[in-house]
Parts: C-alpha cells; sequence; structure tokens
C-alpha cells in the first residue's frame, strides 16, 4: 500500500516546529554571536533552552535518553520544519555532527558509555565531534587509507595521528575517533581535553553553519582506555555506516528545509517584482525556474520520505540513501542557484538569507561521500544486479 498520507501527530508535530522556528529562532538569526565558525556556544545554550521549553529537543533521541523518540519518517517532517532557520537544527539539538553522533551512541554504546556521552550530549549540555578524515595521503573518500593509528598498551589504546575537516571539534567534550588497530578499523570515544589532542587550527570554509566551524586535529600518543572502545574493535568501518547512511538523510532532510526557504523568498520577489511591464513571476523564464524549483523539492522530499520509510522498517536502506544523498544535495543546490537569479543583485547580497544557503549547500555535494562515490557504489550495485559486475 502507498500512503502518503500524515498522522494527526506528525501534523500536529510538523505544526509545532513551524511556529517555533518563525516565532522563537528566526527572530534570533540576526544575533551577533556568530561568526565564520558557527553560532557561539552560549547562543546555542540559549536557543536549546527555548527547545527544550517547547519539548522540542533531540526529537531523534529515544526518550530513555532525553529526546522524543521519533522514528525516521517523523524525524524527517520535524527536521525539514527545523532546517528552515540555519538556526533551527542547533536550537534543536539535531544538527550535524551531534545528531549523527547521537544515533550512533545510542545503537552501539554501552549504558556505561551512554550515561557519560549520550545523556549530556542530548540534553544540550555538550558537544561533539566525530573524527574520521585525513589530509592526503589518508582517509578521505576513501575510508580504506586511514593512516590514524591506535596501538594496544596494556588496558589502553595509545592513538596517533592526524585529521582533518573535522566538524565542531572546537568546543566540542569529546571526540569519536576512527583509527586502525591490530584488529583493524576501531571507534574510540576520548574527552577532548585529554592530553594528547592538539586543535592545529580551525580551517576557513566556505560555511559558517556548524558550531565551533571545522578543525585539524593531531593525536599524539593519546591513551584511550579500553572501556571507550565504540562497539568491539576492529568493526570501526561496520559503524560508521550505521551512522552514515541515517546521517546522510538528516543532511537531506535539513537542507531541504533550507532550500524551501530560498524558494519562498525568491517565489514572493518574482510576484512583485515588475520589469518590462508585468511581475518577474510572469515572464516565462523566470516562472520555469519557479516551476523547476518545485519539481525539484518534490522529488528530494519523495525520495527523503521514502528513505525514511524504509529505514522505519528496519529494511536495507544503504541504495535509497545513497540516491537520496546525491538527488538532494544536486537538486536542492540547483534550487538555491535560480533562487539567487530571481533576486537579480539582492541574490547576492546579505540582505536575504538566499546567497548563505547557496553557498552553504555547495559542501553538502562533499561530506557524507561526494556524489561521485554514491554515484560508483550505486553502479557497482547495478552492475552486480546483472551478474556482469565483480563482487
Ligand atoms: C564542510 C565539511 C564538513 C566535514 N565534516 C567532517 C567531520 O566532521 N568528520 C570527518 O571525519 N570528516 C568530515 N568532512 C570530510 C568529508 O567527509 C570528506 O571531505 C569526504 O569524505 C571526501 O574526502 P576528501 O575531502 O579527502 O576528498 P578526496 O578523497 O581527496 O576526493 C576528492 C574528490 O575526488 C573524487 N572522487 C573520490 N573518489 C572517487 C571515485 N571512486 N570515483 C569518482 N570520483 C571520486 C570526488 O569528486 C571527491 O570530491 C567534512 C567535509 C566538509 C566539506
Amino acid at each position: 500500500m502507498i500512503d502518503f498520507s500524515l498522522s494527526s501527530e506528525q501534523e500536529a508535530l510538523r505544526a509545532r516546529v513551524q511556529a517555533f522556528i518563525r516565532d522563537r529562532v528566526i527572530p534570533r538569526e540576526g544575533d551577533v554571536r556568530q561568526g565564520p565558525h558557527g553560532p557561539h556556544d552560549d547562543l546555542r545554550r540559549e536557543l536549546n533552552a527555548l527547545a527544550r521549553a517547547e519539548g522540542l529537543l533531540a526529537p531523534h533521541v529515544g526518550r530513555d535518553w532525553g529526546g522524543l523518540g521519533l522514528d525516521h519518517v517523523s524525524c524527517a517532517i520535524a527536521f525539514e520544519a527545523a532546517g528552515y532557520s540555519p538556526l533551527g537544527p542547533i536550537a534543536m539539538n539535531c544538527s550535524a555532527p551531534d545528531e549523527g553522533n547521537m544515533h550512533m551512541l545510542e545503537l552501539i554504546a554501552t549504558e556505561a558509555q551512554k550515561e557519560r556521552f549520550l545523556r549530556p550530549l542530548a540534553a544540550g549540555e555538550t558537544r561533539s565531534c566525530f573524527a574520521m578524515t585525513e589530509p592526503a595521503p589518508g582517509a578521505g573518500a576513501d575510508p580504506n587509507l586511514l593512516n590514524t593509528e591506535a596501538r594496544r598498551d596494556g588496558d589502553h589504546y595509545v592513538v596517533n595521528g592526524r585529521k582533518w575537516l573535522i566538524t565542531g571539534a572546537q568546543g566540542a567534550a569529546f571526540a569519536i575517533i576512527m583509527a586502525r588497530s591490530e584488529e583493524g578499523a576501531t571507534m574510540l570515544l576520548s574527552d577532548m581535553s585529554a592530553p594528547g589532542i592538539v586543535i592545529e587550527r580551525i580551517l576557513d570554509t566556505i560555511d559558517q553553519g556548524f558550531a565551533g566551524g571545522h578543525a585539524v586535529l593531531r593525536f599524539e600518543n593519546l591513551r584511550v582506555p579500553e572501556e571507550n572502545v565504540l562497539g568491539a574493535p576492529g568493526e570501526g568501518f561496520k559503524y560508521a555506516q550505521v551512522r552514515l547512511a541515517p546521517a546522510r538523510l538528516t543532511h537531506c532532510m535539513r537542507w531541504l528545509g533550507a532550500a524551501t526557504r530560498a524558494h519562498e523568498i525568491a517565489r514572493d520577489y518574482a510576484a512583485r517584482r515588475q520589469a518590462f511591464g508585468r511581475v518577474l513571476g510572469e515572464h516565462e523564464g523566470v516562472g520555469f525556474m519557479l516551476a523547476d524549483n518545485e519539481i525539484d523539492l518534490h522529488q528530494c522530499r519523495l525520495a527523503i520520505w521514502h528513505c525514511a520509510w524504509l529505514l522505519d522498517r528496519g529494511l536495507s536502506a544503504g541504495s535509497a540513501s545513497s540516491m537520496a544523498k546525491v538527488l538532494c544535495s544536486e537538486a536542492l543546490f540547483r534550487v538555491a542557484d535560480r533562487c539567487v537569479q530571481i533576486l537579480g543583485g539582492m541574490g547576492v547580497t546579505h540582505d536575504t538569507v538566499v546567497e548563505r544557503i547557496f553557498r552553504e549547500l555547495r559542501a553538502f555535494r562533499i561530506y557524507d561521500g561526494p556524489s561521485e562515490v554514491h554515484r560508483w557504489a550505486l553502479a557497482r550495485r547495478a552492475l552486480r544486479a546483472s551478474g556482469a559486475g565483480h563482487s
């Protein structure tokens, strides 16, 4: 049966998140406590308090750990509405990388690890980071190039290596580190204050939406007790997939909300602004851009909802989430690009949020798997299905 109707709870959830974003978050978008490396933590905490008061904090986390315990389809609805403001996901504590980290901790961590790391993270008391990518020649699009080493020393692992592009490392309470141990790729939890973690620098990047920005990290004989191994040693790549399949989908949800906002701003401009004797939207060149935006937004929403539906049924969603990720990262960028064009000169100014959405969406084609890597994986599966490809 194909059923796209939302339950009354889901309709009510969407209305609550939309009202929260409109009334409490958008008015704070101009807050000066934001910079090139994201919103400052005191602003984040204030926003978290507002979301907590509305009962909207950490929608994706189980109730036992302080969240709302939403399924994936309900998250799609809430996250899209949250993404309407660049501060929305931060406010509701469902922003990257914390949201993906919470999901993974909830699924894999021991009860003691959950108490120590997940509970304060879900409550918005702390932030976290996920340290996998390394500068060349280390792990990037190809995780098998992982260079960071975790060497056994009694009941500890000793970690050495470098990571970069690590979102939120500055100001994070702890890191989930991917390193190579004798058992294979292993995930380790470490306090960021531990001796042996050095933040070399914060990168200046195209985006400004993530708290803490993106850092270059160095591990120098970082000692991690074995009780801080996340899951089983050697299973790191498997767990990365546990994190990445839903995490890339939640990026799609949030960016869908952002692109919808850009589209509405451009649509309203096209409905008012005059040129050559009529409003812009009545010129076919502009009207068709609006129509193409509607088509792209609609396709993205359908792909997200379908993948979320698969995840809710515990079905394999690897291909569906790869397809959604490629579709959304490319289609939503096209939407934002058209919006800039429709707004004319205003589109490249900071007078609307469209310029920022356009700029920040660009990076989404790279993180959580570049488009080419997803296409490559999809092609391999397609070839395998024909019986002609290599396994
Ligand atoms: C804003 C941002 C935030 C990020 N946050 C984090 C984070 O918090 N933690 C973390 O660990 N990492 C993070 N990353 C890193 C991100 O996951 C990597 O950038 C991504 O995996 C690609 O790796 P790379 O940059 O080393 O690119 P490379 O591996 O050098 O690849 C470069 C390009 O080569 C092409 N390519 C690669 N493989 C193939 C292929 N098989 N077929 C065809 N083309 C291919 C792609 O076009 C790709 O973009 C972040 C990145 C960005 C941009």
